[in-house]
């Protein structure tokens, strides 16, 4: 019997239902588990997200193929498949995509973590015969911190900054974790600003109903912004340029999860590295493989030979790798695009690529 999702040129296909999910090339109607760029591409005729994610996905994809979308848990038929989106906990609309059909049920998890996020519907359990879960940060040395921890030390760093007269400086990737970012710290100490590309991010989720706190643009032609107390969020993309410079003196940290590797902090050339993940690290995604009950697992997007490994190992499960590029080729479009990779990949993810255990190509370059 055929599965009922297989990989095809243009990524993942449910011929039955005659959809793809998270496509990499133009298709007539694509699910998408949520915006990031390794996930949701322009150019498809029809899309189909989570309705709170719909003005973000707007937002990245522009143009005007129609977006249809569902409310989490609710379901629509597509050529008598059934097809319905769960909170997968990773930003604002990120959805597992459940796939049902002839008594067997396929869930794809697009990225997803379980730790508390203010900006996003938390991820939810979803029970499945196929569980097809990403793998972003699939080894044991993953291991998260408390989101409250990991914001009490955000804040210590920005307070003794402030103190010092010095601009703290965060670098976040703009969907998402900036988003977060700001929704974690305490405003109470300075105030926040935004890089254009987060202020972007922002507008979209104040627009689909969430709250953060204020956040400044930089005016255009700046000489000068704050007086050393601010909290600043901007992408990976700015370090080594001029942006930077209007901030008088600072302090730069970057917010990801390779942060939890001593050695890329250290040849980064920025002062601190907060570990902040939107991914699960390993176990949570134990944790969400253990609660779909699926007995069979398909393991993509990131450490997925190891962790299909350690299932079959510890688990007796029949776990395998699923292939998330074509054989052989990166989709140019792709490159510096994952949220937990910083946005400059041709400066930056050499290095990350350096520190042991690498990630594989399709983490560092998705
Ligand atoms: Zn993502
Ligand atoms: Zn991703």
């Amino acid at each position: 019997m055929r599965d009922l999702l297989e990989v095809t040129e243009s990524g993942l296909y449910c011929e039955r239902g005659d959809f793809h999910v998270d496509p990499w090339r133009r298709v007539p109607r694509a699910i998408i588990t949520h915006a990031h760029a390794d996930h949701a591409r322009p150019g498809s005729d029809r899309y189909l997200c989570a309705a709170s994610g719909k003005t973000v996905l707007r937002t990245r994809i522009g143009g005007g193929s129609p977006i249809d979308t569902l409310r989490h848990g609710e379901s629509l038929s597509l050529n008598g498949v059934r097809v319905s989106l769960h909170p997968a906990g990773h930003l604002l609309g990120s959805a597992q995509v459940r796939i049902e059909h002839g008594g067997e049920t396929w869930v794809v998890t697009g990225d997803y973590k379980l730790h508390d996020d203010p900006t996003c519907e938390p991820f939810e359990p979803v029970r499945c015969d196929v569980f097809v879960t990403e793998s972003t940060f699939g080894l044991p040395v993953y291991r998260w911190r408390e989101p409250a921890a990991i914001a009490a030390d955000i804040n210590a760093w920005w307070r003794a900054n402030r103190d010092a007269g010095r601009t703290s400086v965060i670098l976040a990737y703009a969907l998402g974790k900036a988003q977060r970012i700001a929704a974690m710290v305490d405003p109470s100490i300075g105030p926040l600003v935004g890089h254009g590309a987060v202020m972007k991010i922002v507008e979209a989720y104040r627009a689909s109903g969430v709250r953060l706190p204020p956040i400044d643009r930089v005016p255009p032609r700046a000489r000068r912004v704050g007086d050393g107390r601010a909290l600043v969020i901007a992408p990976p993309s700015v370090l080594g340029g001029s942006w930077l410079n209007v901030f008088g003196e600072s302090s730069v940290a970057m917010a990801s999860g390779w942060m939890t590797l001593r050695g890329v902090r250290r040849r980064r050339g920025f002062e601190r590295g907060f570990a902040v993940s939107d991914h699960a690290d390993f176990p949570g995604l134990l944790h969400a493989i253990d609660a779909s009950g699926a007995r069979r697992v398909l393991v993509t997007h990131g450490f997925s030979d190891s962790l299909a490994r350690y299932l079959r190992e510890t688990r007796g499960l029949d776990a395998s790798v699923l292939p998330t590029h074509f054989t052989g080729e990166t989709p140019p479009d792709a490159m510096g695009s994952d949220d937990d990779v910083p946005d400059d990949a041709d400066t930056l993810e050499p290095r990350v690529a350096d520190a042991a255990p690498a990630p594989p190509p399709d983490a560092a370059s998705p």
